[in-house]
């Protein structure tokens, strides 16, 4: 698993649909990758609020500013 995958599965991931096989592809990648750990507990703390409020759905909005943001930040740690 990738940034990519990783951030493509990232709604399923907390919907709590992935398979187990995935989860774990997403737990060791984010051991191993800080942009994406700092995304997960990013989104989940994000998730939370909202949840407080009754309203935890992700907006597309916020996820597009995520993946953005932690694709530039994986494209420059590879330079
Ligand atoms: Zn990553």
């Amino acid at each position: 698993m990738n940034c990519t995958d990783l951030l493509g599965q990232l709604t399923d991931y907390f919907d709590d649909k992935l398979s187990a096989d995935l989860r774990e592809e997403i737990r060791v990648h984010t051991a191993g990758c800080q942009h994406c750990r700092v995304v997960l507990n990013t989104t989940r703390q994000t998730i939370e609020v909202y949840k407080g409020t009754e309203i935890y759905e992700v907006s597309s909005e916020l996820r597009e500013r995520l993946h953005s943001a932690i694709m530039a930040r994986c494209l420059d740690s590879k330079k």
